[in-house]
């Protein structure tokens, strides 16, 4: 889904970076100086923020920039080699490549929160297991494998080898293809195209004096930024369905104007669906139904509670949307359901009914509307179901 919102800031903050790029040692020197912790700070307070909302793989994502800044200047300063050259040929092109294979790593996984001890425990060690690995690594570092890594660095204006410069370009495509055809796509999967962007030319510059650094501080913020609107977007996201929840429901009610329409959906004999075919199969026919539900264009569905759904229609009365409602309810009619139970021949049928009202002076508020639309919903039930019915008004 193309989210032009996030790719505005995605875009500016990028833009900021490399803007002030090669301005960097025009700054006051006070605040040179205090570049290279950048960084860091914003990675405490981005851990802090993660470990607040409940979330371990930002704090991957965090770490592994941590840990790229303290390798850089701890074996690379502002130009200055501090240990001998070979190390430098080891440590920068493994840095460059291990870099967005963490950051594909850390997006890829499923998040499944901190209090999963042991989920959490071995991603952990995963990471720590790496920046381990290659410390001892270091000391033996088998010899042919230098010039293999180094290779493609004389190339004019360009210090990133060819293993690493392919390494990147895979991870970027890679997360382009996740952000175009994957759905369920969070805020940090677009951050991390930037990210790469950023930090591969935070690679291609060491040799600028708090280059590395900056670009850095700008990745952070990026991860930072995510963090927050990710959980904006989990409080407001129902998780079976993926509609939006109440919570989002009610919050809409505030920005509708003097004309809109609410229709009420509610899954017709559900409980003995679930009672014959199981709660895991209801689920499954709850997606799909949202799924379908989804697919209208004049409205925005959220999964009110349950089985029940609410439509908000700005904008509209109730006949410019009652079409709309019944391609809805003749879609999930003909949805062709994939189970089946002991005894039966014929794959189950779903159907919907629907409740719909429009604002009208009667009603106060959009809570009196929704009320009106629930007593239409009731009706349709009682009509036998698998229709809808207007609010008497
Ligand atoms: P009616 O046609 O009158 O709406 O009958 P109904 O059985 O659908 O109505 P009722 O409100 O009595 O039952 C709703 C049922 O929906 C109860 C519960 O078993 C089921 N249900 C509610 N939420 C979920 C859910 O998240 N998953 C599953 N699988 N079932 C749910
Ligand atoms: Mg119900
Ligand atoms: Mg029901």
């Amino acid at each position: 889904m193309f989210d032009l919102k996030h790719y505005i800031w995605l875009v500016g903050l990028s833009a900021l970076a490399f803007w002030q790029l090669p301005l960097l040692t025009g700054w006051p020197l006070n605040v040179q100086v205090l570049i290279n912790f950048f960084p860091y700070i914003l990675i405490v307070f981005g851990v802090f923020l993660s470990l607040f909302m409940n979330r371990l793989l930002p704090i991957l994502i965090l770490l592994t920039l941590g840990v790229l800044n303290l390798a850089v200047s701890f074996y690379y300063t502002s130009g200055n080699a501090v240990d001998s050259d070979l190390t430098l040929l080891i440590i920068l092109p493994v840095l460059t490549i291990l870099l967005p294979i963490n950051l594909l790593v850390w997006t890829w996984l499923p998040e499944k929160g901190l209090h999963r001890h042991s989920y959490s425990l071995l991603l952990l060690s995963l990471f720590s297991a790496q920046w381990i690995g290659l410390y001892f690594l270091m000391e033996s570092f088998p010899i042919h494998w230098v010039s293999l890594l180094n290779q493609g660095i004389e190339i004019e204006g360009l210090n990133i080898s060819i293993v690493a410069g392919v390494t990147i370009i895979v991870s970027w495509l890679l997360m382009v293809l996740k952000n175009a055809y994957l759905g369920d796509i969070r805020v940090i999967d677009r951050a991390i195209i930037f990210i790469l962007l950023l930090m591969s030319v935070a690679f291609n510059q060491l040799a600028e004096p708090y280059a590395f650094a900056w670009l850095s501080s700008i990745s952070v913020l990026l991860v930072v930024i995510s963090i927050v609107f990710d959980s904006h977007q989990i409080a407001y996201t129902d998780e079976l369905t993926r509609l939006k929840g109440r919570r989002a429901l009610m919050e809409s009610f505030q920005g509708l104007g003097r004309k809109y329409a609410l229709a009420m959906m509610d899954i017709d004999h559900f409980k003995k669906f679930n009672d014959t075919y199981g709660h895991d199969v209801g689920d499954d026919v709850l997606v799909l139904v949202a799924k379908t539900l989804s697919k209208i264009s004049v409205g925005t569905p959220y999964r009110y509670g349950g089985e029940e759904f609410v439509v908000v229609f700005p904008r509209k009365n109730a006949a410019e949307v009652k079409e709309a409602l019944e391609a809805v309810r003749l879609n999930i009619e003909a949805l062709v359901l994939n189970v089946k139970a002991e005894g039966k021949q014929k794959p189950p049928k779903v159907t919907v009914s629907f409740g719909l009202a429009e604002k009208i002076a009667e009603y106060k508020n959009a809570e009196a509307v929704m009320k009106a639309a629930d007593e239409a919903l009731y009706a349709a039930k009682k009509a036998g179901r698998n229709q809808i019915k207007l609010a008497e008004g």
